[in-house]
């Protein structure tokens, strides 16, 4: 009897991996990496790693990745430029907690502060605002998906008797758009509002964003104080993960908020995932920055073509600057589900990751070939 279970449960998981691997091959719409290998850390699975607490602080439980958390910390603070003597961080579940502890971070600082985002800010942070209780102005976007520092700039004028905490996206979910933190620092400082926050979302293209030519301001030299990424993106990991990284001194400043129960509980989750650290670190030092950069420039060179491509065949795509995402009108169900091309509205998009090849575009935009003749007929018949 049991071992009939143990037979089919076994069928049930072969097809699970099957179906994981197909699902897998096919797959353009979503900024996930799938080129890792992290087999060589196999052995640390049989550990209940868990970087419980502050990973700068020394904790009782020595079951734990600390030691490479915090260089994980260290690589992407020098990346994005920190003060050497200034920066903290920790390794995340994802970009939406990164985000919700910048937020957090934010709303410590200032109390009284109001919250202004575009309306392409990704979706998690208008739960993480509505979580944090924090008021809030949603700012117009421009048609490219960046920040309308116009509409941003009379939104602010009118509440320049509070303090300002401003949610900047690098690398929009849809169009990857990248506000620049610059021009909302110097909003801030033209009319005067001291007592202001400037968290900068940059899940996807954080990772990238100091090799573009030529930059767009976004980190913390630029003018941001909280900076946040997602591991699983761009890197790559078969567990989500994600990072933060604050100024030291702003974290000190809730650090001693909470003193008073005798512990640094400094992070959104008490027990913290300790192999996704690990992976991180182990990316990093195979990479290094040369090797993200080439990353990069692969990723970058894959997305150049794939918007010719598209555009020889008759698609009305585009892209933004340095960008590898390329949008285009959302396509026929068929393509949309093959590819799993993320839609919002009239607008889908390809995003070039490093794995994505010239040869799997090919293949896409022969799907696309093939698929706009049905369209146009259909289209025809209508009239
Ligand atoms: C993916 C993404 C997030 C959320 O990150 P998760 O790692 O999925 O939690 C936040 N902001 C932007 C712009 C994103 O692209």
């Amino acid at each position: 009897m049991s071992n009939k279970i143990i037979a089919k449960d076994n069928e049930r998981l072969l097809k699970l991996k099957h179906n994981i691997e197909q699902a897998t091959n096919t797959f353009l719409g979503y900024p996930v990496s799938k080129d890792f290998d992290y087999s060589e850390l196999n052995d640390f699975l049989s550990y209940p790693i868990n970087n419980l607490g502050d990973p700068f602080e020394d904790g009782t439980y020595k079951v734990q990745t600390h030691e490479m958390e915090k260089e994980v910390v260290s690589f992407f603070a020098k990346l994005f430029r920190a003060q050497p003597n200034n920066y903290w961080g920790y390794v995340t579940n994802g970009g939406s907690e990164s985000n919700l502890y910048g937020l957090y971070l934010a709303r410590e600082l200032y109390p009284k502060a109001m919250v202004y985002y575009s309306e392409s800010t990704h979706y998690s942070v208008r739960k993480n605002i509505h979580l944090l209780n924090i008021p809030s102005i949603i700012i117009r976007s421009q048609e490219n998906g960046e920040i309308d520092y116009e509409d941003f700039e009379n939104t602010v004028k009118m509440n320049r008797h509070k303090p300002a905490i401003v949610l900047t996206t690098f690398g929009t979910t849809m169009k990857e758009a990248k506000d620049d933190v610059s021009k909302i620092k110097q909003i801030l400082k033209h009319l005067a509002i001291y007592d202001h926050y400037i968290h900068c979302d940059a899940a996807l293209s954080g990772t990238y964003g100091a090799f573009m030519e030529p930059r767009v301001p976004f980190d913390f030299k630029d003018g941001a104080d909280s900076i946040s990424i997602s591991g699983h993106k761009f890197i790559g990991s078969p567990i989500p993960s994600g990072v933060i990284i604050t100024k030291r001194s702003n974290r000190d400043r809730i650090a001693k908020g909470i003193s008073y129960i005798g512990s640094l509980d400094t992070t959104i989750t008490g027990s913290r995932n300790g192999h996704s650290a690990l992976f991180l670190w182990y990316a990093l030092k195979k990479l290094g920055v040369e090797g993200l950069k080439k990353r990069y420039e692969h990723s970058l060179d894959t997305a150049i073509y794939c918007e010719k491509k598209l555009k020889e065949i008759g698609v009305k795509a585009w892209s933004n600057p340095n960008a590898i995402t390329v949008v285009l009108p959302k396509t026929s169900n068929e393509i949309k589900q093959k590819w799993q091309l993320a839609t919002e509205g009239d607008v889908a998009h390809v995003i070039c990751m490093p794995n994505v090849t010239k040869v799997q575009i090919d293949e896409f935009i022969e799907d696309m070939v093939n698929c706009k003749t049905n369209e146009e007929e259909e289209f025809e018949l209508d009239f």
